[in-house]
């Protein structure tokens, strides 16, 4: 599962049904099939590419591939997070000889294919017409008339990706005319992209992006936008811009490449409510509905990005080995809403009726005390999702409310990111073993992390809050939190609680 353990894909806050539609047939044929080995020098372990967009309306890309070492088996993914059945998207596998002599491929089952002879070569089509649910368009490659998303994770033969298969990627990119291309990996060319990560390069293809660019520290933050929006370019550059500073400031390190935001309307004229993300190392991809007045896409945009942007930090930046989304998920949502609070666009209401909800949907969750967060963070695309979100937030929040409330307001969690970054930056270690061990050092004890995170601690907000001054009542609107009638010395938490 190392494939999937710094991959953040945050599902939850954008369940769609609504599908992709192609909003004309008109078909673009621009591919003209040419092998790859003329003219290219190949370098040893370095998977030289192309991509050719076949035709928008069905959508299908063509992808040829040339490679070092000679195989006679190609396997093709089939999942990504909780996205299955990828691979019957694969079609018209072929392979080629060194000496340039074509040998058929015969189809095993879905994704798997076998040669009678060894092969360096490949050309196959993705047939990406399918219907795909809106919220997964930030995970899985996506193509229509407007534009396309493609992700090189989805796209590639897993058989060339095993250890000591090649260690970089050069990429050409073949687009219908007027089309150009954003990525996050190298730009070599205008179409040609080079990345030494091959599972985390995304290329944003489309006739009409726009791409803005600022310096943040020694590097450019690139905004590239898709789409029709009702605020101007420049405004999701600012915001962006300053969540990325407050993060730096948050945890004293400075993002180490440049990075990339690429910005989509979510499908199906969607309210910015609507949205689906996924940061992928330098690279965060974000659909977000674009119907709405230009307040509501900032305020949605704020706090869509507020989550997103931290995963830049954690887990991306972090050199942590191990299952912890409990952490990188569950205690980032709790700082995003920490974030949405410091810019204004949430209140402090809003704060606390957002925690009253997570409440409400850990509570619905019959495995809720099933498994300890660690547990939970091993099986997250199987079945623990609620534990690993929900409960994980939940668990942030107490620790930041009892922190703040024993430290007199001079301790909150915000300060042990500071503290894990000067930890688990420059040299590798166990994620669990070193969260643990700073939030145990920032409380003073180890009795909480013992309770919440590594066994099966049972949430009760009402005992829990009970001595904050926070009444926790339960309505048909579902759980409300209310501090209104709180002592002198309750209010100074609260206080302390509703500011940074
Ligand atoms: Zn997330």
């Amino acid at each position: 599962m190392i494939f999937y353990r710094k991959i953040t894909a945050c599902l939850r806050r954008a369940a769609g049904e609504t599908l992709a539609v192609a909003v004309t047939s008109q078909k673009l044929i621009v591919v003209v099939l040419i092998a790859l080995a003329a003219g290219v020098g190949v370098q040893a372990q370095t998977l030289n590419i192309r991509i050719a967009v076949v035709s928008t309306s069905p959508a299908s890309i063509q992808v040829n591939a040339e490679f070092s070492t000679p195989t006679d088996v190609i396997s093709f993914p089939n999942a990504y997070g909780n996205a299955l059945g990828l691979a019957e998207r694969f079609e018209n596998v072929a392979g080629r000889k060194p000496n340039g002599q074509a040998v058929a491929a015969k189809k095993l089952a879905p994704g798997e294919f076998q040669t009678a002879e060894k092969i360096n070569q490949i050309s196959y089509e993705v047939n990406l017409s399918g219907p795909m649910p809106p919220a997964q368009h930030s995970h899985v490659s996506s193509l229509n008339n407007e534009r396309g998303i493609l992700m090189l994770s989805d796209l590639l033969p897993r058989s060339l990706k095993g250890s000591g298969a090649f260690s970089s990627v050069l990429v050409r990119l073949d687009l219908p005319p007027g089309w150009i291309a954003a990525s996050n990996g190298e730009k070599r060319t205008s179409l040609s992209y080079f990345t030494e990560e091959p599972d985390k390069m995304v290329f944003l293809i489309g006739p009409r992006l726009q791409e803005k660019s600022q310096h943040i520290g020694a590097k450019d933050f690139s905004v590239v936008l898709s789409g029709a929006w009702p605020i101007a370019d420049k405004d999701f550059l600012k915001i962006a811009g300053q969540i990325v500073r407050e993060y730096s400031k948050l945890t004293g390190f400075e993002l180490k490449r440049n990075t990339v935001l690429m910005l989509v309307p979510f499908a199906g004229d969607a309210p910015p409510t609507r949205w689906t993300a996924e940061t992928r190392a330098n690279a965060v991809v974000l659909l977000l509905g674009n119907q709405g007045s230009a307040k509501q896409v900032k305020s949605r945009l704020g706090i869509a990005l507020a989550h997103e942007i931290f995963h830049l930090w954690v887990p991306n930046s972090l050199n942590l080995e191990g299952d912890y989304d409990w952490f990188f998920e569950g205690f980032t949502i709790y700082q995003a809403l920490r974030m949405d609070l410091r810019l204004h666009l949430i209140s402090f209401k809003d704060y606390l009726d957002t925690i009253a909800r997570v409440y409400d949907s850990y509570l619905s969750s019959p495995e809720r005390d099933a498994l300890s967060l660690i547990q939970a963070s091993e099986r997250r695309w199987t079945t623990s999702t609620s534990v690993v979100y929900d409960k994980a937030m939940l668990v942030a929040f107490l620790y930041d409310l009892q922190l703040r409330a024993s430290s007199g307001c001079k301790a909150s969690l915000a300060d042990m990111y500071r503290q894990l970054f000067q930890r688990a930056v420059t040299r590798q270690a166990d994620a669990n073993e070193t969260i643990i061990g700073v939030l145990n050092e920032r409380f003073g004890q180890q009795s909480f992390a013992r309770q919440y995170i590594e066994d099966v601690g049972i949430i009760n907000l009402e005992s829990a809050l009970s001595p904050y001054g926070i009444v926790v009542s339960h309505t048909s609107a579902g759980t409300k939190l209310s501090a209104d009638h709180a002592n002198k010395e309750q209010k100074k938490v609260l206080n302390c609680l509703a500011r940074n």
